[in-house]
């Protein structure tokens, strides 16, 4: 895919690894749907504009069916097309199991795994309509290995895993694809909250001995909207840390 004149839509896209692949495809020459539950500031939607393309912001929450149904109809309106949809939006509520709430493993299957359901189910007619796009959902490296702490978290990327595959096979016949990317433990707000010697621990289990960036992370979001053949995969971005 030319990514030059494309419209992207970017869930999660205020801040971290969102924010850096909707500059990425900016960078490429693509128009990007900034997205995230409240308005974006100023200074953040001026960073993206800076390469020149046309950038709006939608705010919308991912949970809710009408809210993400309104942001699809607000890109036709305003474009007329959509090519790429990142679903990135998502977030984190850690616990151990024995003391993990019911509201807090349903609040995060609801934000990563149902949100990223939402997205795709409510911008899949007009994109069969259109025989041409493709989905890349955010994934995590703990979908594919589980992690003490992170029932609910590596549940829902687990699922997100399960939901490419299927969207990749029933799409394909409209020619649209869908790809995963997993991340190992990259530098963004979700991972400061970590202590540095809790950081310092994970980095040396990993082959590479250190974190990755966002630009690593956006770099693999291009790749799989420009190759036109790959679907149904789930990319590691994780510096080595769960090769078998
Ligand atoms: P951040 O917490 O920095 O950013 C999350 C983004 O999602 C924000 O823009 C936030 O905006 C938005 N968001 C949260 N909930 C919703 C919602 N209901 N509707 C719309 N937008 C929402 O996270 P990262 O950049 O670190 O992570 C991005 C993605 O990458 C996530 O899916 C995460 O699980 C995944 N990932 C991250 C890793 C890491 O090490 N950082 C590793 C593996 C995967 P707002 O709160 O304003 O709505």
């Amino acid at each position: 895919m030319d990514l030059t004149d494309k419209v992207v839509l970017v869930t999660g896209s205020s801040r971290g690894i969102g924010l850096e692949i909707a500059k990425a495809f900016a960078k490429k020459g693509a128009n990007i749907v900034l997205n995230a539950r409240k308005e974006i500031p100023d200074e953040i939607i001026a960073q993206v504009k800076s390469y020149g393309t046309k950038v709006v912001d939608f705010s919308a929450d991912v949970t809710q069916v009408d809210s993400v149904k309104k942001m699809i109809e607000q890109i036709f309106t305003e474009f007329g097309h959509l090519d790429v949809v990142v679903n990135n939006a998502g977030i984190v509520k850690d616990g151990l199991l024995n003391r993990m709430s019911e509201e807090d493993f349903t609040a995060v299957l609801n934000t990563n795994l149902v949100g990223t359901f939402n997205v795709i189910r409510q911008s899949l007619r007009p994109l069969y309509k259109q025989r041409s796009g493709c989905f890349i959902n955010m994934a995590s490296v703990v979908g594919l290995t589980g992690n003490i702490g992170q029932a609910n978290y590596a549940a829902s990327k687990a699922g997100i895993i399960g939901l490419t595959k299927s969207v990749a096979k029933e799409a394909a016949l409209r020619n649209l694809r869908c790809n995963a990317i997993a991340p190992g433990m990259i530098d963004t707000q979700m991972t400061r909250h970590l202590s540095e010697k809790r950081q310092e621990e994970i980095a040396a289990a990993i082959p590479l001995k250190r974190f990755g960036n966002i630009q690593e992370v956006a770099q693999t979001a291009v790749f799989l909207a420009e190759n036109d053949y790959i679907t149904g995969q789930t990319i590691t971005v994780d510096g080595g840390l769960t090769m078998q």
